[in-house]
């Protein structure tokens, strides 16, 4: 049997920077992951035709490149190859007429735009964005703190300090708005607010979803002030430079090496064994970078604690995700040549079809109109395809993990693998209706169903792209169940990481690099 300080079950990328850190104080780390390498929801592929790199899961690597852990490691990570490609023209909406409204950092021509659409709105805009520092200050301190009552407590005094009393209220009952509830009381132009609800259907806050104003609000603030990156040549850049800062330190990544049990003793974990029957001991921690659920399999016995248990097994996921990614000739000839200059295009042209789509993807059914989250990675980073070629990464929002029926009445099948091309079709006709001629633009197309995503990442459960609902009641405090929000579980040196727990889903390292600092110090 091999030992470790810390063995860390999943190389997903807040595995892999609990390891970095903990390698960092000088633990020694051995990382097990089921695939045949790591990244977890990180990872590049040329999955349609030679030459043509794409993004099977996640593009927008902002969080990462904001996160605390890159502020601690940014230039080491550097050294091991971690290179962004920054991206002026962040997003746009795309409405019915072929009209768009966008963000771009230079907030003359965000203000143009938005003032075309009501001066009203571009004053509000320009305040709100005023106002984003010291909003900031009070929400990422919240978001960047372990999920415990003194930190808790100390981060809305210092907010209430910071904003006075009335600020401190407001931005208590901001927290607890839906995205529409928000929206309608901050501006007036429909196309202003539909293009910051999109925002809320990248995580599972539909627009009446309560708690969900704050995503469209940060991405709006901060794609606005900052801009978003993506990875050079691919996101997967983050996971080489965090394998390579592991491994420099003596760390072990071990690939196709599924973790089948946690052992205990004493109320304690102290190993695990691979689906290989080979056996590891940990002298001072076992992390799980897995989903709730899978505990079940991991701890055959239980934890000790029924309750804690039951919690894992009732922990409840979103509706799942589609990914289209082609091949192009050109980038999409959208209404105006402006949009193929922006990183995402949001075909997602008011608030009631995204509250339809989640709802149809809730109850079961294909939406016959699902939000599209229309990637052009190429536009920004040209390296990932060959010469004036293009990558096109389309997610599609929100889609049924089992399938009962489709809200259009015209899919007959129920199972994924003979529904992901019938619905893929469906995704190209709504995109020919905004770019004509793309069809004819094909190289070569991948679609992955929700079922795809799951068979290659265990923790998408049910094609589940953040790991587990973010709404209230799953969040904050309670994620990844009321008494568990800072990664501990009932069972002695058994750490819980990863998008099902605080602070959720995304690629900003939060979990992994705070179980780190806890365990190993800063
Ligand atoms: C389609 C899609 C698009 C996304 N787009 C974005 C985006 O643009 N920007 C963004 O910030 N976020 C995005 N996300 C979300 C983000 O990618 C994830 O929240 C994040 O990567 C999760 O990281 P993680 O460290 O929790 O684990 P994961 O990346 O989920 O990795 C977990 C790893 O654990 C392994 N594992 C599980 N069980 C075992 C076991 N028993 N033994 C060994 N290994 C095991 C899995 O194989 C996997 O590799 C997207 C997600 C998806 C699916």
């Amino acid at each position: 049997m091999t030992d470790a300080d810390a063995l860390i079950i999943g190389a997903g990328h807040n595995g892999l920077a609990c390891a970095a850190h903990l390698a960092a104080k000088g633990w020694k780390v051995a990382v097990f992951e089921t695939a045949d390498r790591p990244g977890g929801a990180v990872k590049t592929r040329e999955l349609t035709a030679p030459g043509f790199k794409h993004d099977i899961a996640a593009m927008n690597l902002s969080l990462f490149a904001g996160s605390a852990f890159h502020r601690a490691y940014g230039s080491e990570l550097a050294e091991y190859g971690l290179a962004f490609a920054p991206v002026s023209r962040p997003f746009a909406s795309i409405f019915r007429d072929g009209s768009w409204l966008g963000v771009s950092t230079d907030m003359d021509e965000t203000l143009g735009w938005i003032q075309a659409r009501s001066l009203k709105d571009a004053e509000t805009w320009k305040t709100l964005v005023a106002g984003f520092p010291k909003r900031a200050d009070s929400l990422f301190s919240l978001l960047g703190s372990p999920m415990k009552k003194r930190a808790i407590a100390r981060n809305f005094l210092a907010a209430f300090r910071r904003e006075g009393v009335g600020g401190g209220r407001e931005l208590l009952r901001f927290l607890l708005m839906s995205p529409r509830a928000w929206l309608d009381e901050t501006f007036e132009s429909a196309e202003m607010r539909t293009m910051l609800a999109a925002w809320g259907m990248h995580l599972d806050f539909a627009p009446d979803v309560a708690g969900g104003a704050l995503f469209p609000y940060l991405e709006g603030m901060a794609n606005q002030s900052f801009g978003m990156v993506i990875g050079k040549g691919g996101a997967e850049t983050m996971i080489t430079a965090l394998t390579g800062m592991i491994e420099k330190r003596g760390g072990q990544v071990h690939c196709n090496a599924r973790v089948e049990r946690i052992e205990t003793s004493g109320g304690k974990a102290t190993g695990v064994v691979l689906a290989d029957g080979r056996r590891f001991a940990a002298r001072r921690a076992v992390i799980g970078s897995v989903a709730p659920k899978a505990l079940a399999h991991l701890l055959p016995e239980g934890s000790g604690d029924r309750s804690f248990d039951a919690k894992m097994a009732a922990f409840r996921h979103a509706p799942g995700t589609m990914m289209l990614h082609l091949a192009l000739d050109g980038l999409p000839d959208w209404p105006d040549a402006e949009l193929k200059r922006f990183a995402y295009v949001h075909v997602a042209p008011d608030m009631d079809m995204m509250a339809r789509a989640y709802a149809d993807a809730t109850a079961g059914l294909l939406a016959r109109e699902p939000v599209l989250v229309v990637g052009q990675p190429t536009t920004v980073d040209p390296s990932r395809a060959p010469q004036d070629k293009h990558v096109l990464w389309v997610q599609v929002r929100m889609v049924p993990a089992i399938i009962e029926g489709d809200a259009a009445g015209e899919i007959e099948a129920r199972d994924w693998d003979s529904v992901r091309e019938i619905y893929a079709e469906r995704v190209l006709d709504i995109l020919e209706r905004y770019a004509p001629g793309l069809r004819g633009k094909i190289i070569g197309k991948t679609a992955v169903s929700p079922l795809d995503l799951e068979r290659g990442n265990a923790n998408l459960v049910g094609g589940d792209q953040i790991c587990g609902s973010h709404h209230l009641a799953q969040n904050f405090l309670f994620r990844p169940a009321p008494g568990f929000a800072d990664w501990h579980t009932p069972v002695g040196n058994l750490h819980l990481v990863g998008a099902a727990t605080w602070p959720g889903a995304g690629v900003g390292a939060g979990s992994g690099y705070m179980l780190a600092c806890q365990l190993a110090g800063q």
